[in-house]
């Protein structure tokens, strides 16, 4: 089936005890997508960090320690982004090419430190809320493919059983319905977008 669209797939939090496990899973599925890491979980699963970026998929930094943003002023808020940035540098051997804002938390400052590291913001549109315990695999998959949109971008997260359980599912189901899924830095490419540094993204 040639796909008429195109959707991203990001998983946030990680890396975590389980990534192989997602890994896995992403390879068989024949999927690149865009892990959004916390410096400080880089540090501590630092062989599952280096697996992501061997594996080709897209690094995207996530905040060292998934702290509210909008409660830190911008230095505190820089160096917070810096000190991941710097981490995953060293353990998985690329910069990161945007960031997503922990719950969420964007202020004034958010945006001026975004500006100032010359990184776009991305954030989601297909939101699976796997990370709300009433949410099962199969609220999942619902979630998901009831919001699914052409340039959308999907948020998942690394550590659930249910989600990596869904995944195929929503894979498959995508794929049937034209879609491509791939990475953020993919889609940028397909829609032909120029990200800007300091805009916030929720959709390509
Ligand atoms: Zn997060």
């Amino acid at each position: 089936m040639v796909a008429d669209k195109y959707i991203a797939l990001t998983f946030d939090d990680g890396p975590d005890s389980t990534t192989g496990k997602l890994l896995a899973i992403l390879e068989e599925l024949r999927v690149c997508a865009t892990f959004f890491l916390c410096g400080e979980r880089v540090r501590s699963f630092s062989n599952e960090a280096k697996a992501i970026a061997d594996a080709g998929h897209e690094i995207g930094n996530h905040s060292y320690n998934h702290v509210y943003m909008n409660e830190l002023d911008e230095e505190a808020i820089y160096s917070n982004f810096e000190r991941a940035e710097a981490v995953i540098i060293e353990v998985a051997g690329k910069k990161p090419p945007f960031i997503r804002v922990p719950y969420v938390s964007y202020s004034e400052a958010v945006v001026k430190v975004a500006m100032t590291m010359n990184m776009p913001v991305i954030g989601c549109d297909v939101i699976g809320y796997d990370w709300e315990e009433a949410v099962d695999e199969t609220k999942i998959v619902e979630n998901v493919l009831a919001s699914a949109k052409d340039g959308g971008i999907i948020l998942l997260h690394e550590p659930y059983e249910k989600t990596r359980a869904a995944l195929p599912v929503i894979v498959n189901t995508l794929r049937l319905r034209g879609y491509a899924i791939m990475s953020v830095g993919e889609l940028v490419n397909q829609k032909q977008t120029t990200l800007q540094a300091g805009v916030c993204y929720n959709a390509l």
